[in-house]
């Protein structure tokens, strides 16, 4: 540990950071340090140095210390916008100075009137090395008074970078559509982690060390911005080869987000944060929909006691590091099996939630901070309670709805090694059956562990649509209110709600007739799911005998096991993604032929279809690097990325002919728009099964989800064995609205009257040709379409697995001509309401 005295730059008042209006400082995204509103106008050398930087419209300017400790000073607020009006350099890039000398003169005059401000802030931008930092206060004089005192950390990574030179990358632009978010950062972080050099993640004058994920999310990246990896050290350019090509490609990322949550970090009016919703009624409290249904239920308060940590250690700094490093380890481990038991449970999204957990413990800004204080006597659970919180603290100050998200994340993970670290084991409260549980936040770890028999639903006054917390409450089928109002918390215990999911509100004391009308469609939900669940086994026929196929779209073996169970009498849609993604290699031809063969095995001889690979622009693979592209639903996705790349396509042909040996699988190709198209895979079929042996036999498909495929039907008709009509992004491309867009996502109804004629047109061009349709988009799961798609003349409704019993059900409710006639009604229907209004549902 050594000590730095900093002396003042200028002239004038110092003022704390946070007080500075712009949140690029206050926040601390750059540094940490203090600010100072000048009375003079030559910014001096506060030590000694070497210019590092100087900026190029010189309001600023980077000293770095021969200990590399860099100081940064930037003169004004949004004086980059001056372009180097008002300002005249004194030094030069590489310049030696010593304390005193003079930096940068400026004009106060010009500034005043022409910058924001003139407050010049003075910040430590590699704040790994601070171990504190305490700033002077009121009136300060150039060169003479102490600015800023500061105690430094050993800097590990100096050697590597005194034993390498700097490398660049080209300037990148991020594709990611929610920025550089938790996981992506996570990954960046894992993959600077294998190199010795100190690298840097820039984006103009900002800066983050690239193996911290709390200093990549604090620099708020967000998608098109333009960013340079700085690496310093031996192996800097391994460290650029490497790191670069996959930042471009999006580090994995699928750039799916489950909410509408604005991504840039200029506050976007149209998508802007509403301010927290307040209610006028006193028996009604107002929040955020974070996961949809209706709860009734008591209240049961949720607490978590504060765990009390001593301040000074107890024993020697190095006996409390092991018990922080020996804790981390417990974490980590715990973190681990957790994860193992949700990918065992076939649930990978939560799975992923925890490893993004994990590798927040990795964070070496966290670990640093805390060994520092531990360094100065303090014990290891207060050094690690004080590091992660202020750390979550400064996360969830962010503008970035998403990023700010991630502050519980952090919280969570910290508590858990502070758990470990106090023997205070997070102990599960006894929650009574029937609870609506109310909390300030829930950690993600609480809500994994809910267990829906008991909880009805649960409002927390922390959190937003986007935290993981409602993605896990979504997935476990949980009623959920985010950022409801404050006074929830003083409901007592007992009194009885309704927790409205789908509009973000919680009813105090509901009237008792609504309590019943919710009770009663709530137990009527039931009935009908326990009825559709008896008969699920029987076949999906019409009342006058005529029969529908009812098969399941899945992602996996465990989708396979559980659409058997429900009734399921096949496979329509295998998304074969799930076997590219998250992976940094392409699975081998091998691999994919077993995991094919098992699956069909778990089908126990009934039929499957095989989508080949849906990747693209919008869902990149790490090892599939491909060019940004400006519209990726219109670019190479899809089949395109087969035709463009074969060997990933042969391969997987490969795989699926020779699964087919013994099994009934179907071969089907997305995104087909021209007939050249299927000829050309058609071809690559043929010339991948010359080369087999054992090659077994597959009708060969296409998705329709492309207009042009629909008006063609029949012409495409005649090139294949069978279509499954895309609806999900036929109706996307139809209407011409993004399917995840946060604003037109809900008005993409396939059931338009525009989409329901392109179904027609595709199942008679079919049908003409002796060819079957069936519909495998999300419409097809959706019980109010049913009827209509039965008496357009689809033959079969591939759905998601928990649809199969309510879809045969629902086949099982009319005639064919009744559907007949409910069709001929919907395609000359004006709107997709109206079609809508032709099926009222109860429920
Ligand atoms: C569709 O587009 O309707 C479809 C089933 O494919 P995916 O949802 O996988 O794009
Ligand atoms: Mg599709």
């Amino acid at each position: 540990m050594a000590s730095l005295i900093l002396k003042a730059p200028l002239d004038g008042v110092v003022v704390p950071l946070e007080q500075v209006p712009d949140p690029v400082f206050s926040q601390k995204m750059v540094g940490d340090g203090a600010s100072i509103d000048p009375t003079s106008q030559v910014l001096i050398a506060p030590c000694d140095g070497r210019v590092t930087q100087l900026h190029k419209a010189h309001h600023a300017v980077t000293l770095t210390t021969a200990d590399g400790i860099e100081l940064m000073m930037h003169i004004g607020l949004d004086t980059v916008n001056l372009k180097g009006e008002g300002f005249t350099a004194k030094v030069a890039e590489g310049d030696q100075v010593k304390t005193g000398d003079p930096l940068i003169e400026f004009d106060a005059d010009y500034l005043a009137t022409h910058a924001k401000s003139l407050l010049t802030q003075m910040l430590v931008t590699n704040t790994e090395r601070l171990a504190s930092l305490s700033p002077a206060s009121g009136l300060v004089q150039a060169g003479s008074d102490d600015f800023l005192t500061i105690q430094t950390i050993a800097d590990t990574g100096a050697e590597a970078e005194a034993a390498g030179r700097s490398v660049s990358s080209e300037a990148i632009l991020i594709p990611n559509a929610t920025g550089l978010h938790a996981r992506p950062a996570a990954v960046l972080a894992n993959l600077a982690k294998r190199f010795s050099s100190r690298i840097l993640l820039t984006r103009g004058d900002d800066q983050a060390n690239a193996k911290s994920v709390v200093s990549i999310m604090g620099l708020e990246i967000a998608q098109n911005d333009k960013v340079v990896i700085v690496a310093t050290g031996p192996d800097a350019d391994a460290a650029i080869d490497s790191i670069a090509p996959q930042l471009a490609a999006g580090l994995g990322d699928e750039g799916a987000v489950p909410a509408p949550a604005p991504a840039t970090t200029e506050p976007d009016p149209a998508n802007a944060p509403a301010p927290r919703p307040r209610s006028d009624d006193p028996n009604l409290l107002l929040g955020v929909a974070a996961s949809p249904g209706l709860g009734v239920g008591s209240v049961f308060q949720l607490r978590r006691d504060e765990i009390d940590v001593p301040e000074t250690a107890a024993g020697e700094p190095r006996v409390e590091r092991r018990h922080l490093e020996e804790a981390v380890e417990r974490a980590k481990n715990e973190l681990e099996s957790l994860q193992t038991e949700l990918r065992a449970k076939a649930d990978p999204a939560k799975a992923a939630i925890f490893a993004a957990h994990q590798e927040l413990l990795e964070d070496p800004d966290l670990i640093d901070i805390a060994e520092s204080a531990i360094a100065k006597g303090k014990s290891a659970a207060f050094a690690w309670q004080r590091a992660y919180s202020t750390h979550a603290e400064r996360l969830s100050k962010l503008k970035n709805a998403i990023m700010a998200g991630r502050a519980a994340d952090l919280r969570d993970v910290g508590r858990r090694v502070l758990g470990i670290l106090t023997n205070h084991p997070t102990e599960e409260p006894a929650i009574p059956v029937g609870s609506i549980l109310i909390a300030e936040e829930l950690s993600p770890s609480d809500t994994a562990k809910l267990d829906p028999t008991q909880v009805l639903g649960f409002a927390t006054v922390g959190g937003g649509a986007t935290s993981h917390v409602a993605i896990l409450a979504r997935s476990l089928d949980i009623p959920a209110v985010a950022g409801i109002e404050p006074r929830a918390l003083d409901l007592a215990n007992g009194t009885q709600v309704i927790l409205d999911g789908g509009k973000g509100q919680l009813r105090i004391d509901p009237d008792p007739a609504e309590v019943d009308r919710i009770l009663t469609l709530k137990r009527k939900l039931a009935e009908k799911k326990q009825a559709d669940l008896a008969a699920a086994h029987e076949a999906a026929t019409t009342t006058d005998g005529h029969r529908v196929e009812v098969v399941a779209n899945i992602g996996g073996i465990d989708d396979a096991k559980q659409s058997v169970t429900l009734g399921g009498e096949g496979v329509g849609l295998l998304r074969s993604e799930f076997l590219y993604l998250e992976r940094q290699t392409a699975p081998s031809e091998d691999e994919q032929a077993q995991i094919y063969a098992d699956i069909a095995i778990a089908l126990d001889g009934r039929p499957m279809i095989l989508r080949t690979l849906d990747v693209g622009g919008d869902k990149p693979l790490p090892y599939l690097p491909m060019p940004r592209e400006e519209n990726p639903f219109l670019g190479i996705r899809g089949v395109r990325i087969g035709l463009e790349r074969p060997e990933l396509l042969r391969t997987q042909v490969r795989a699926i002919l020779r699964a087919a040996k013994g099994h009934k699988l179907r071969m089907m190709f997305p995104m087909i728009a021209t007939i050249d198209e299927i000829r050309s895979v058609k071809g690559l079929v043929e010339e991948e099964r010359a080369k087999l042996s054992d090659a077994g036999e597959v009708e060969l498909g296409i998705m329709v989800e492309v207009p042009s495929a629909a008006v063609m039907a029949r012409q495409f008709a005649r090139e294949v064995d069978f279509f499954s009509i895309g609806t999900n992004d036929l109706t996307q491309y139809t209407l011409a609205m993004d399917r995840g867009h946060p604003k037109l996502g809900a008005k993409a109804d396939a059931m338009n009257p525009a989409v329901l004629r392109l179904i027609k047109q595709t199942v008679d061009g079919a049908h003409t040709e002796g060819k079957w349709v069936g519909v495998c988009g999300g419409i097809a799961s959706d019980p109010q379409a049913v009827a209509i798609l039965v008496g357009i003349g689809v033959d079969e409704l591939s759905v998601s697995v928990p649809a199969i019993p309510a879809v045969k059900a629902e086949v099982r409710t009319r005639s064919l001509a009744d559907c007949q006639a409910l069709a001929k009604q919907a395609l000359s229907c004006d709107t997709a309401a109206e079609v809508r209004a032709l099926v009222p549902t109860e429920y």
